[in-house]
């Protein structure tokens, strides 16, 4: 694969600003569980800020997947990560692993998601996360016909690919768990570790030429001690070559 200006390799940051629609089944019923919640509320109004300040510096764009209802709650947050030049994609609305829902429900999901990102950023999404990466065929088969262009759910490859959708068809941007912060961060994990896993990957990526997504969390890596990992990782990236670009370049790339 070649990548624009010369680049060897590409790599996305993507950040799931999940809010305290993170909790399981999106939150419902955790309205006595304050400590669980405020743990997540301190993602967006301290990780997402930290995060930012990071990607700015580095002069980075990445792709944020915004539940609707969290953008619902944090309008100024989320219009000021778009403001900033990120992508904001979908993420469901309530953060509800589509699963749990039928196939309706699951079609009111979208709709929602794309209506309150709509209303924050004054763009429609055209990119798609599911809920705790647990995509279903359903909610795949609705996504083109409302505008959604790319997906970053699936793990069936370690590079872009073309996925049926429906009646039409998705980029695929696939992910994987040991490049997302949570599982690392669950098992009481070191930062130092996580940065040098991830730095492996960038140099299997550069040598075979790839694309590469990384998944975190503001509520995670957003941490003092931990926003080292992304303040490497970008360093590292730009280092070695690399283009970095938000998931609708790298769509828009492949596409072409
Ligand atoms: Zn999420």
């Amino acid at each position: 694969m070649t990548w624009p200006d010369g680049a060897t390799h590409a790599v996305s940051i993507t950040v799931d600003v999940d809010g305290t629609y993170g909790l399981p089944r999106g939150g419902e019923g955790s309205s006595e569980r304050l400590t669980a919640r405020s743990e997540r509320l301190y993602g967006v109004v301290r990780g997402v800020p930290r995060l930012l300040d990071v990607l700015a510096v580095a002069g980075v764009s990445g792709t944020f997947y915004v539940p609707g209802a969290v953008a619902i709650e944090h309008p100024a947050t989320i219009a000021e990560i778009a403001g900033a030049g990120h992508e904001v994609a979908h993420h469901g609305h309530r953060h509800i692993r589509p699963g749990l829902l039928s196939a309706a429900e699951q079609l009111r999901e979208l709709e929602a998601g794309v209506d309150a990102l709509e209303s924050v950023i004054g763009s429609r999404p055209t990119g798609y996360r599911a809920p705790e990466w647990e995509l279903t065929p359903d909610t795949l088969a609705a996504l083109p016909s409302l505008g959604i262009t790319h997906d970053s759910s699936l793990m069936c490859d370690d590079r872009p690919f073309e996925v049926t959708a429906g009646e039409g068809t998705l980029v695929e941007l696939p992910v994987h768990w040991s490049l997302d912060d949570a599982p690392h961060f669950a098992r009481g994990g070191d930062p130092h570790v996580l940065t040098s896993i991830w730095d492996d990957e960038l140099v299997c990526a550069r040598a075979e030429r790839r694309h590469i997504s990384y998944t975190m969390h503001p509520e995670i890596l957003g941490r003092p001690h931990r926003v080292c990992v992304l303040e490497r990782l970008v360093e590292r990236a730009a280092a070695g070559g690399a283009w970095l670009a938000p998931h609708r370049d790298v769509v828009a790339h492949v596409a072409a």
